[in-house]
């Protein structure tokens, strides 16, 4: 029995800190997991700015209320579940995500939450579990389910590795190059076979 797990953005949906980062002319939010692989130093430089430049959540929510899912991404979505139960295993926020689902047709979603201080500024985050995506294809395969993964960044590599089958989609250079061994799918069509396949 297989089961699909999903990283979300440059996945499904757009880095939506990038969408952040254009829409309040900050290019120094425009570093991604893709670019640093250490999630806890990403966070605390991105909240540190967003304190700076006085963005509150309730802010970030607008901008992530109006992101579109990647062109194809909701019908591929549509057509995978059809094969098998699919989840998305996210680093990123219920919080931020939560508004943007509804045009997946809310798929199952594990990700992290915010914590945000009686001003409404982002305060912290609580991350549900360290490295909680290779623990969730773990705790998948404990159960009987054969798990095939898809992501794109650092903070996908052990879930890619972990899974019995593990998808690179559209990978910057540098991951792509230190992970020869790993699958690679740069359109829908193609991570679908990739998926099906036996
Ligand atoms: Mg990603």
């Amino acid at each position: 029995m297989h089961i699909y797990c999903l990283d979300l953005e440059g996945i499904l949906l757009p880095e939506m800190w990038i969408e952040v980062a254009e829409r309040f002319k900050l290019k120094s939010l425009r570093l991604t997991t893709r670019d640093i692989p250490d999630y806890d130093k990403l966070m605390r430089y991105r909240l540190g700015i967003l304190r700076r430049e006085k963005i509150k959540l309730v802010g970030i929510q607008g901008v992530i209320r109006r992101v579109k899912p990647l062109p194809g991404a909701a019908a591929f979505l549509k057509r995978l579940r059809i094969e098998g139960p699919a989840i998305i295993l996210s680093d990123t926020f219920y919080e931020f995500a939560m508004p943007v689902m509804k045009q997946l047709d809310y798929p199952t979603l594990f990700c992290n939450s915010l914590k945000t201080d009686k001003a409404g500024f982002i305060s912290g985050y609580t991350l549900r579990q360290k490295d909680g995506k290779r623990k969730a294809v773990k705790a998948l395969q404990s159960i009987g389910f054969e798990v095939r993964a898809v992501g794109d960044s650092y903070n996908d590599l052990s879930m890619l590795k972990a899974a019995d089958r593990g998808v690179l989609f559209n990978p910057p250079e540098s991951i792509l190059k230190t992970n020869r061994s790993l699958p690679v799918a740069y359109d829908y069509k193609k991570l679908m076979k990739l998926f099906l396949a036996d």
